[in-house]
């Protein structure tokens, strides 16, 4: 809990949305085909309830799951043939078919992240940077990345300069895409109280309507605040919500010229959580980072809570291709960048040939 509120309190009222450049809704694409990308993130959320459902122990364990509310999450969500796609529809419906789902360890397929550490800060590092750095993102703190995201190298390219936008439920993500410096207007929801991912839905819809930009982040937190205080239920129903509005940003997005046929889609998370039973779940962060702070871990286990470096990852667009088994090789979390980049039509080695290269989902060829 105590970690929770250090590391992912980010409770809030959305700001307006400030700076950003807008285009014309029916400006001319630019001559590199105007490729653009939507990725969204779902905090700490485990591929174990997004692959298989929601998990019968933790439902029959009074402490996660509220009595009056297990029949209710069995009767939506734990019922007919596949339980994940019961809960999240639009991954396993028309991203899982039309693109990819990736990270079912039942189906032998595996994603984890690069870095040691196994939470927030690190994870978006990753995400957005396509490297691990254990060296300097070592705690949660409002620090200014000292690394350069994609999206602040996007921000200073012809095409892209202005068009690069963020909204998030989390008051670091100002620090983590370093606002000052990349100068991308992030719209960071914070204060007032969770959950709080509507808010950040509204701005993103709003965003995407009106500002119409090439590159849109959207960073959703409420699945680890609730996990975190062991809230099952409601992190469930905080998942099925998430799919909800991807679903209906896609819909937006492909009912608008400037968007449709040249958008991709990435969903994603930041990291995983404990695999080792009871209210092991409930937390995450390595050996390492329970030994840097072992007063922000609610049950401190020396161990760490091996199973939070799982991840998961889905895409849909133009650039994604069917999904394929890449065998029984790992992929990794900084390998991400690399792959928004590609979607997009850029040279990846150009922003870091460093970075982890693109996932195999994705075309090599653009
Ligand atoms: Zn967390």
């Amino acid at each position: 809990m105590r970690l929770l509120l250090k590391v992912c309190a980010a409770l809030a009222l959305a700001l307006p949305v400030v700076g950003i450049a807008r285009s014309a809704p029916h400006a001319v694409a630019p001559a590199d085909g105007g490729q653009r990308l939507i990725l969204v993130t779902m905090d700490g959320t485990r591929w174990h309830d997004l692959f298989r459902g929601p998990d019968a122990a933790l439902l029959a364990d009074k402490r996660f799951t509220d009595p009056d509310m297990k029949d209710a999450v069995e009767n939506a969500w734990a019922t007919g043939p596949d339980h994940g796609a019961a809960l999240m529809p639009f991954l396993h419906g028309t991203m899982a078919h039309r693109g990819v789902l990736y990270g079912n360890r039942d189906a032998g397929q595996c994603l984890q992240v690069a870095n040691g550490m196994w939470f927030s800060y690190p994870g978006y590092n990753e995400i957005l940077t396509g490297r691990a750095d254990d060296a300097h993102i070592t705690s949660n703190d409002k620090i200014y990345n000292p690394n350069v995201t994609f999206l602040e190298w996007l921000n200073r390219r012809p095409g892209f300069a202005g068009k690069v936008a963020a909204i998030g439920t989390w008051d670091v993500f100002p620090y983590i895409i370093n606002d000052k410096r990349s100068g991308i207007a992030v719209n960071a929801a914070f204060g007032g109280r969770f959950p709080t991912d509507t808010l950040t839905m509204r701005a993103a819809f709003d965003t995407l309507r009106t500002v119409k930009p090439r590159v849109l982040y959207v960073g959703l937190g409420d699945t680890d605040e609730l996990a975190h205080i062991g809230d099952y239920d409601q992190y469930l129903t905080a998942m099925n919500r998430d799919d909800d509005f991807i679903a209906e940003l896609w819909r937006m997005a492909q009912a608008d010229p400037a968007f449709r046929g040249r958008t991709t889609l990435i969903v994603t998370t930041d990291h995983g959580r404990g695999t080792a039973g009871g209210a092991a779940w409930t937390e995450h962060g390595s050996a390492r980072s329970v030994e840097i702070d072992p007063a922000g871990f609610t049950i401190p286990d020396k161990a760490g809570f091996p199973g939070s470096e799982q991840i998961w990852l889905a895409a849909l667009g133009p650039a994604v291709r069917a999904a394929q088994p890449v065998g029984s090789q790992c992929l990794h979390q900084n390998q991400i960048a690399a792959s928004a980049l590609v979607a997009l039509g850029q040279d990846w080695r150009a922003f870091d040939a460093g970075a982890g290269a693109p996932l195999p989902f994705f075309a090599k060829d653009r």
